[in-house]
């Protein structure tokens, strides 16, 4: 996996500041150019909200600073109290389309169309952004799902799972974050179970960024995030949010019904960088979970 590079942009920018928070936005600071074509979409809101993070974050290091917003996940900074800390944050405390959920009851024999996986080689660039660490992939990669192509930009982590399948977590996921042209945001999320060791982690783990606001590359390892998916296709969808601030809604999840592994090494790596940074499972009130026919 190794081979050329592309230059992954960024989405820096003022837009993207909304975004704030977190994990979606494809983040990488510092870049310039994509935020075109990454990012903003200002019309989206929740373009914004993926945005935001990344700019935010990388940007100010920890915390999430740019909005003045110290969100967390232990304490006062917590996900109980997300909702209160700015206005901009109100969707974690009154949203009704929240995400993480848990998949128990979910419709089940719904005939889902599959994912179109469209994954090409990236570089790496691996950022800590003081919430998660993050991967920021290179553009012309993408998912293509009931016709209509979502780019991905970066993919992180976390330690547990945020989502539930059947009331279980497990110990890790990871959310490929894309985004349509027009600025809707659609997430992979990929349960990681303790097993063997995951491959394509160790292709760029020993890039870990342990700092908050720091970033490493290394533009000849060549990294394809197809290696990070399972062998079966199966997947939950629903309509969500960012699990993070500003919580923004409109998001398109496919949790993906069969996990993968790592190692318990490589779980016991990340979670001393990133800590416990999974939000709880949200109410999933009256929405739809379209569960895959051989997930049961
Ligand atoms: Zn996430």
């Amino acid at each position: 996996m190794r081979k050329f590079g592309l230059k992954c942009g960024l989405l820096a920018g003022a837009a993207v500041l909304a975004l704030a928070g977190f994990e979606y936005g494809p983040a990488l600071a510092g870049s310039s150019g994509t935020a075109a074509s990454h990012g903003q979409a200002a019309a989206s809101a929740v373009a914004n909200q993926t945005a935001a993070k990344a700019s935010g974050d990388t940007a100010h290091g920890q915390s999430g600073a740019s909005g003045g917003s110290h969100w967390g996940y232990q304490g006062n900074a917590g996900p109980a109290n997300w909702g209160r800390m700015s206005k901009d944050y109100h969707l974690c405390a009154d949203g009704t389309e929240q995400s993480p959920i848990d998949m128990a009851g979910s419709f089940d024999g719904a005939t889902l169309s599959g994912i179109e996986f469209d994954y090409r080689l990236s570089p790496v660039e691996f950022t800590n952004n003081g919430h998660t660490v993050q991967v920021n992939y290179a553009p012309g990669s993408a998912i293509t799902v009931r016709g209509e192509r979502f780019e991905l930009l970066q993919f992180h982590f976390h330690t547990p799972s945020e989502h539930a399948i059947a009331g279980r977590q497990a110990p890790m996921e990871v959310h490929l974050v894309h985004k349509s042209a027009k600025g809707a945001l659609a997430v992979v999320g990929i349960m990681i179970e303790e097993g063997a060791e995951n491959l394509a982690l160790s292709e760029f783990w020993s890039l870990m960024p342990r700092q908050a606001g720091e970033t490493k590359q290394d533009r000849r390892t060549l990294i394809n995030a197809r290696d990070l998916l399972p062998v079966g296709q199966g997947y939950y969808r629903y309509m969500g949010s960012l699990t993070t601030p500003p919580c923004s809604e409109g998001v398109h999840w496919h949790v993906m019904s069969e996990p993968v592994t790592a190692s318990a090494e490589q779980i016991k790596q990340i979670a001393a960088v990133i800590g416990a940074n999974a939000r709880p499972v949200q109410p999933t009130g009256q929405r739809l979970v379209l569960a895959p026919m051989d997930s049961h």
